[in-house]
């Protein structure tokens, strides 16, 4: 057995913040988190009326999720339209390559969001900002696009802001925009935790999104996956995409195969980041007494996953048998159909003892 080298796990919310007006922020790229070369994450906190300033990102879309609070994004579509929607807790968000947006909290008490990225070389603190911009543009340039004087102009940030503080919008004020039905999916909003969970098994279930209900998210999907203490989302792969977990509440194991003998286990809590490189195979274990909670994102607008029970139940008996060195009497006790979540307590200890030497012998 080699040594693993790499770790799948960081810490996120342990790391040492970015800290600005009214804003901070944590981040993990492939800098901080080495085994996350395909996809990067954020949280970031915005106090009432704090704005993470106008920017884009020209190597990663941006995929979001409101854990708390409310905010307010809004973004211009290349084509000349534009949106702000309002999100609360549950709700994400969609910002393709490229596409200009801000991000408000707007109270009342903090806006905690994590974003996940398309790209594990990004960098939140590598963005183009608006402010960064302006600042090192020529001052009569900037006065003849703008058709200010360049007096108007002398309070402008002399550097990159990121974050920049104003007051809250209340909805009264012209400035607000009209708060949307709480279920509504627009352009760049999904209600994500508000869905009816797409699959309900046996400990647990899964919520997703993917570009079939949410259009614009073409190169990324999500899902949140609630576990019950003792169950597990059961030895599974994607073959079409990474896997970045956020661990949202509980306490969990999680278990990467990488092939060439090699398996990374780690335990996992609140605030905890995992990464499933693409085509890996993973599990995740409930291992505390509460419920588990985890918000995934995956690299791809599509959803796809190889399950080991579906796996196995599309095989004849007798391959299993020879393949897994078991009589055919237990080959034929092993699931006949896709499990998806393994509840607790489902295991069979007395039937499996006996062949517990074979099991261990490769
Ligand atoms: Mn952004
Ligand atoms: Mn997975």
């Amino acid at each position: 057995m080699t040594e693993p080298t790499l770790s799948f796990r960081y810490r996120l919310e342990s790391a040492p913040p970015r800290v600005g007006a009214g804003g901070v922020t944590r981040g993990a790229s492939v800098r901080e988190f080495p085994a996350s070369i395909g996809i990067a994450g954020v949280s970031m906190r915005l106090a009432p009326g704090s704005m993470r300033e106008l920017h884009w990102h020209a190597n990663a879309a941006e995929w979001a999720y409101v854990v708390s609070g409310q905010c307010r994004t809004t973004i211009l579509h290349p084509n000349g339209a534009a949106a702000t929607d309002t999100f609360g807790p549950g709700d994400v968000w969609y910002f393709p390559r490229g596409w200009g947006h801000s991000i408000q909290g707007l109270g009342p008490g903090d806006c905690h969001f994590i974003l996940i990225f398309d790209n594990g070389d990004f960098s939140e603190d590598h963005t183009f900002s608006i402010t960064d911009w302006l600042s090192r543009t020529p001052p009569d340039v900037l006065a003849q696009n703008l058709g200010l004087s360049p007096d108007d102009l002398a309070t402008l940030p002399k550097g990159e802001a990121y974050f920049a503080q104003g007051p809250a919008p209340d909805d009264q004020s012209a400035d607000a925009a009209p708060r949307p039905a709480a279920q509504l999916t627009s352009t760049h909003r999904y209600p994500l935790l508000a869905q009816q969970p797409r699959r309900v098994a046996g400990g647990g279930t899964q919520r997703v999104v993917t570009v079939n209900e949410f259009p614009i998210s073409t190169t990324m999907a999500g899902s949140i996956l609630e576990i019950q203490p003792g169950a597990m989302r059961e030895l599974h792969w994607h073959p079409n995409a990474d896997e970045w977990q956020y661990y949202l509440e509980g306490q969990a194991e999680m278990a990467v195969f990488l092939a060439e003998g090699q398996v990374v286990t780690d335990r996992f809590e609140a605030g905890d980041v995992g990464y499933a490189p693409m085509g890996s195979g993973h599990y995740i274990r409930n291992i505390g007494a509460t419920l588990l909670r985890v918000l995934i994102g995956f690299n791809n607008g599509r959803y796809e996953a190889n399950d080991l029970s579906a796996w196995l139940a599309s095989n004849p008996v007798d391959v299993l048998a020879t393949n897994l060195n078991l009589s055919r009497e237990t080959a034929a006790k092993l699931p006949r159909q896709a499990k998806f979540m393994i509840p607790s307590g489902s295991s069979h200890f007395a039937a499996t003892t006996d062949d517990g030497e074979r099991h261990s012998a490769s």
